[in-house]
This record gives structure tokens, sequence and C-alpha cells, in this order.
């Protein structure tokens, strides 16, 4: 969780300024804001790390997916090409605006594939909700000539990979819309929240107008603002955004840091027989928030996750078991249950969640232990953990022999 090891004087600052003035809300108020305008400020940090076009704040990273799909134009009944590893909001954020996901395999960049993707595709595709995982990035040059041979519409959903680029573009500005979290758990965190970006005007301005009940946000005197469209508040408060501008502006240190922390892992891992690293589609613009291994099979990964527990090294992932990240896990997706009924009841599933065949995101997630990496870590904690994961996994392959 590198933004939150950083937390101190600078989000204090933020905060107090909103605590001094009492504005929390982001609109109008002008004479009460003492000119702090911090959901304004949070995106133009957040433009300047990603160089879109236009940024916009929400409260979390799953209203920011949303609001993207919407502002994309995708709704009710159409079809979504999902991933089956990604956090559960991208596959609920398309159920939410009334889609229907269609899930693809991903392969070792672990992101959807452009194979995968082609394999999904029916009549009936209108979009693809790409995820960038783990702090890395899809193959964007092979994904986007599947998205531009099949008129599809491309939404990234770069939740946890702000901070990350693919040969000098920011992750997020590939599609017609993308997004990041900046849950307590991200590169950087506004405690809760979320920002959507885009370089193309008018998805801007839906995007604006549907996180706060259709407000055309013309003129100073909201009670008397247009109406364009309907949509909903998923609007940021002052507070957050005030931590969220604090942390955004830390995030070029902390991708320096991590990049240094993760490169010796890399250099110390790749000596021990057995370990392989997962694929870095631009390895210059890894944001290096995880280090991802690959085992040589499922089995070998679980005897790993014993021996890293036996040794007591904590701070990894292995999201083959995990509630939250991998379909295997997600019967509550598969069974549609929901607390009341959603367009896809209506419509019908387009696949049979509860028998997909999904062989190569199986494997891929079968082998991959994530560690998360930390920007504050002493050189001598990064060594000692290399050699504890390599001891570890040596253990755990020779059982095997054995
Ligand atoms: C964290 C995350 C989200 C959800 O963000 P919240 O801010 O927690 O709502 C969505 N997608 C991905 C890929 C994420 O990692």
């Amino acid at each position: 969780m590198p933004g939150t090891e950083l937390f101190g004087a600078e989000e204090r600052k933020e905060v107090n300024d909103v605590m001094e003035s009492g504005c929390l809300f982001r609109f109008n108020h002008e004479h009460i804001r003492n000119n702090h305008w911090k959901a304004l400020e949070f995106e133009a940090e957040v433009k300047k790390i990603t160089g879109a076009r236009y940024a916009h704040a929400v409260s979390s990273g799953s209203t920011a997916i949303a609001t993207a799909l919407a502002a994309a134009g995708i709704g009710a009944g159409d079809e979504v090409i999902v991933p089956p590893f990604t956090y559960i909001a991208s596959v609920e954020a398309v159920l939410w605006v009334g889609a229907l996901p269609v899930f693809a395999e991903i392969d070792e960049t672990l992101c959807l594939s452009a194979e995968g993707i082609l394999n999904a595709l029916t009549p009936k595709t209108k979009a693809i909700c790409l995820v960038h995982m783990c702090g890395g990035m899809a193959n964007m040059d092979a994904i986007m000539k599947v998205v531009n041979e099949h008129n599809l519409i491309l939404v990234e959903d770069a939740g946890q990979a702000f901070g990350s680029s693919y040969k000098g573009t920011a992750v997020g500005l590939f599609g017609k819309t993308g997004s990041y979290s900046f849950d307590f758990f991200k590169i950087a965190t506004a405690g809760e929240g979320g920002v959507l970006v885009t370089n193309d005007e008018e998805v801007y301005h839906l995007a604006d107008s549907y996180s706060d009940h259709g407000h055309d946000h013309i003129g100073n005197n909201r009670g008397m603002e247009n109406h364009p469209i309907v949509g909903f508040n998923y609007r940021i408060s002052e507070l957050h955004a005030a931590i969220g501008v604090a942390q955004t502006r830390r995030v070029p240190g902390i991708i320096e840091k991590n990049r240094t922390n993760k490169s010796i892992l890399v250099s110390e891992l790749s000596k021990v027989p057995g370990i392989q690293f997962a694929h870095i589609a631009d390895p210059k613009g890894d944001s290096a928030t995880f280090l991802n291994l690959l085992l040589p099979d499922t089995e070998a990964a679980k005897r790993t996750v014993v021996e890293l527990n036996k040794a007591g090294v904590g701070g990894f992932n292995y999201w083959h078991t995990n509630m939250y990240h991998f379909i295997n896990q997600w019967e509550h997706l598969k069974n549609l249950n929901s607390a009341s009924k959603l367009p896809i009841h209506l419509v019908g599933a387009p696949q049979d969640y509860n028998h997909l065949q999904l062989p190569i995101s199986q494997q891929v997630i079968g082998r991959l232990i994530s560690f998360g990496i930390r920007c504050t870590w002493t050189i001598e904690e990064v060594t000692g953990l290399a050699s504890k994961i390599s001891e570890s996994v040596t253990k755990a392959l020779a059982t095997e022999k054995g």
C-alpha cells in the first residue's frame, strides 16, 4: 500500500485547508471556500501524471468505472468483454449500467489477451472493459488492433495501474475513457475516491453530468443549472479530494522507489530455478506496485504459499483462492444473486457463468503469486525478502521431486 506508507504532513495540510473553510462540497460556494478547490486540484494532478486532456474525480474507483462505461455509451443489454481476473468491481460496474459481462481469457500479462478477446467476440459484442492488473498493463498494440478491426468500444479499468504506461501513453487513455481507483490499497489514496480520464470532450461532459444528477455545471447558481441527462450522485467530497491531491503528488517518487526495490527482487529471484515472472508488456511503463511470480504449475505455487507462510513471509497474494479477484470464488456473480432485479435477469446472461471454460486463465492465475512492493523498504528488508522467497520456492520445488 505505497500511498498510505507515506501519509503525513502534506495530507494534513490539504485536509486542513478544507477544515478551515468548512466547504466540503466540490462545486460552487465561492464565498465560503477561501479559493480552495480540492477536487479540481486533484483532477489537475491526475492530468499532470497521465497527460489526459480531461479528468473527473468521483467517489470511488467502482463509481469511476461505472461512470466511464455509461459515458462511453454502454448500457442495458450491451455485451461487454471482461476478464475473469480483476477486482470484482469491474464486472459489477458492467452489470450496474445494465450491460452483460462476457468472460474472455487473460494471458501472462495478467490482462485480457487479444486472442482471448477474439475468441469471445459475438455479433452482439459492443465493448471491452479491459483491466490493467497488478500495476502492469495489457499488450496494447495487439488489443488496439482487435478494437479497431472489430469497431469495438474500449473502456479501461486501470484501478490498480495509476502511473503505469504503455509505450509512453498512460494506461486509461487508449480507449474512449478509463478509470483509476484511489481507495486505501492503491499507489495513491484519497481514503475513498476514483478518477475517470478521457481525451474526448463529449465523454468528459457526459461523465461530469452523470456523476452529479445530470447537472451541466454551467454558471454559479447550482439550483438553476440545467440537466441534459438523468444521472446519480457519485460525487467526491472535498476532504477526500484533498488527501488525493497530496497523495497524487507523491506518485512519481513512489514509482521511482518501487522500481528500485522491484529490480533488486527481480535480479535476485532470476537466479532461482523454477521462478518466472508475469509478462510486462512495456517494462519501462511498470509502476512496480507488484512483483508477480509465475511458478511452474498450480501445485508448485500452492506448495510455495505453504512454505512462504511457514517462513513467516507476509505481504503476498495467491489470487487463485482469493475471494475478490478471481472468478473461481465468485459464486454470487455466477448465480446472479443480487438485492433486486438487474437488466441481466430480464435479458438473460450471454454465457453460462457456472460452466465457463477458461483454461489459460486458470493456469496463469494458478501459477501466480504476487508480492506488494513497499516504497519504504530498506535494502536489508528487500534482500531479506528475496532470500526468503528464494528458499521457499526452492523447498516447494524440491518437495515435488522428492
Ligand atoms: C480497486 C479496484 C477497483 C475498485 O476501486 P474502489 O475505489 O475500491 O471502488 C476497481 N477495479 C480495479 C481493477 C481495482 O483494483
